[in-house]
Order: structure tokens, then C-alpha cells, then sequence
């Protein structure tokens, strides 16, 4: 193993899966097939790439740290399978992939430092996914999988729901991990509508909404969207503008991102 020795880098989220089972239950969740196209993000020193290529599959990895690549290459360099994408996962080109719509399945145990923003990122390619696994804090995997309501109910929520079904598939604790996290984390699967449950007439007016009505969430819908939308506006769309933003579904967010989006046009007219 001494080949392998790394020192985790905490500025990379660096936290490596040593537990077997926990290994083993992730690769059961993902289920990779032979002939599937999978990415993955942040292959580390390899824990989860050897059972995802042992698959079968073909896999294309992005990984952020220098000196992980030639581990990486040592360990997997040779099958012809397996391609590795030296960089940011942020400013990655999926186009790079020539991916078929809809083939692509997302894996990856997650730098926690840039989960949100990878999410975000991802999302912009979501016509190209079929699916996406990932390890988690575990409190963000709560707030993706949360409903209408209560107080994790908010922007990613919204977005993510907006493009994907989510489901929280299981909780992973901090001795999983060299170095262990300070937090619990788990693994959340996103799979990405084939026809959007709630389409919006221009999905960055919903996240313009979003992000205005969550900016301050104990104000009313009314007070806090003052500067995008009229009261009326908020009634047309069928909102009781004195609710205050948890208390609304995604579907209440996107007449209201469609309201705007006809008071724009008005307001150009
Ligand atoms: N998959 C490995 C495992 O489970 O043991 C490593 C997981 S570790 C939590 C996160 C990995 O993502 C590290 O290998 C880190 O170097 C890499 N990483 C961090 N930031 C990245 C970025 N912006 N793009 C790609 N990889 C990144």
C-alpha cells in the first residue's frame, strides 16, 4: 500500500473511503453496468473507481490534485476503459464528453467545500445525465431531499427539484473516512425528469425569484419580492403574498417566475 501514500489535503476536501462496506453499499446503489458511460468526480486515490471499472463500464474521471494523478495512473492507467480529466470539476466542459443525451451517470464523493456549485454546474448539463450519485454532508443531502415547509425547504431544494427527483438513499458516518469529517454525511441519488414536472417559461427568472424570496426567509412574499413583482403580480399568480417563502411549493415558484416573466415583457412593451 506504501505506493499509494497520500496526505490528505483539507484545501481539496480530501477525505478518502477506507470502510470496505461502506464501499461495497455505494457500488450496490450505483449498479454500473457493462457498455454504460460513468463520470467521476474527485477519484481521490481510487476507492470507489476500482468497483466502478470492475463494472464494466467506461468511465471518465475528473481530479483536481496533481499529485493523485500518477496513483491514479499506476493503479488504472492500463485499462483502456478508464480516462483521466486532470482539473476543475467547476470549470469542466461536458461537451469534452460527446456524451449521448441522457447516458451520462454522474458518481462522486463530493469535496464538500464546492458541493453546491459543482450541483449548480451540473445541472446546467442535466440533458446529457441520466443519473447522479453522490456522498454528501449529510445536512445538505436534508435540505435536497426536503419538502415545502419547514427550514430546510430553500434555493437548492427548489433547483435541484426543479431539474430532479431526489432520494436519500442512506447516511454514512465519520469513521468511514481517513481523515474522518467533522460532519455525518450521506448518499443522495438525483435523477433528472425526462419531462420537467413544472416547466417555467425561463428557468433563471425561477432562480432569480428564489434566490430574491429566500434572501431574507421570515419576510413575507410580499416584502421580500417588492422589487421584482407587483402585489398583483404575486396575486395573478394565485400566491398569498403574506405567506413567507418556505410556506410555498415549486410549483407556486415557477407561476411566480412566469408572472415575472410576463411583467418584464409588459414593462418592454
Ligand atoms: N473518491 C475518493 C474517495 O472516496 O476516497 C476521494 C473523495 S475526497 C472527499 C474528494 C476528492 O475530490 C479529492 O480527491 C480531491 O482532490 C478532489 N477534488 C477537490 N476539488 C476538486 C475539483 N474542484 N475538481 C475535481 N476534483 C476535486
Amino acid at each position: 500500500m506504501s505506493e499509494y501514500q497520500h496526505r490528505a489535503r483539507k484545501r481539496f476536501g480530501q477525505n478518502f473511503l477506507h470502510d470496505a462496506g461502506v464501499i461495497d453499499r455505494i457500488l450496490r446503489a450505483i449498479r454500473a453496468r457493462e457498455g454504460e458511460r460513468l463520470l467521476e468526480i474527485g477519484p481521490g486515490q481510487g476507492a470507489l473507481t476500482e468497483g466502478l471499472l470492475a463494472s464494466g463500464a467506461a468511465l471518465d474521471v475528473i481530479e483536481l490534485d496533481l499529485d493523485l494523478i500518477p496513483i491514479l495512473m499506476t493503479r488504472f492507467g492500463d485499462n483502456p476503459r478508464f480516462r483521466l480529466n486532470q482539473g476543475d470539476a467547476l470549470k469542466f466542459d461536458f461537451a469534452r464528453l460527446e456524451a449521448v443525451p441522457r447516458s451520462l451517470r454522474v458518481v462522486g464523493n463530493l469535496p464538500y467545500n464546492i458541493s453546491t456549485p459543482l450541483i449548480f454546474h451540473l445541472l446546467d448539463n442535466a440533458p446529457l445525465i441520466r443519473d447522479m450519485h453522490f456522498m454528501l454532508q449529510k445536512e445538505v443531502v436534508e435540505r435536497l431531499a426536503a419538502g415545502p415547509g419547514g427550514g430546510d425547504w430553500g434555493r437548492l431544494s427548489i433547483m435541484v427539484q426543479y431539474h430532479c427527483r431526489v432520494e436519500h438513499l442512506f447516511n454514512v458516518g465519520p469513521g468511514a473516512f481517513n481523515p474522518p469529517p467533522k460532519v455525518d454525511s450521506a448518499i443522495v441519488r438525483l435523477v433528472p425528469h425526462e419531462t420537467l414536472p413544472h416547466p417555467a417559461k425561463d428557468h433563471r427568472l425561477l432562480e432569480r425569484v428564489v434566490r430574491e424570496a429566500f434572501n431574507q426567509r421570515r419576510k413575507t412574499l410580499r416584502n421580500t419580492l417588492r422589487q421584482l413583482l407587483p402585489g398583483e403580480a404575486i396575486e395573478a399568480a394565485g400566491v398569498d403574498g403574506s405567506l413567507r417563502p418556505e410556506q410555498l411549493d415549486l410549483a407556486a415558484f415557477v407561476r411566480l417566475a412566469d408572472q415575472l416573466a410576463l411583467h418584464l415583457q409588459t414593462a418592454r412593451d
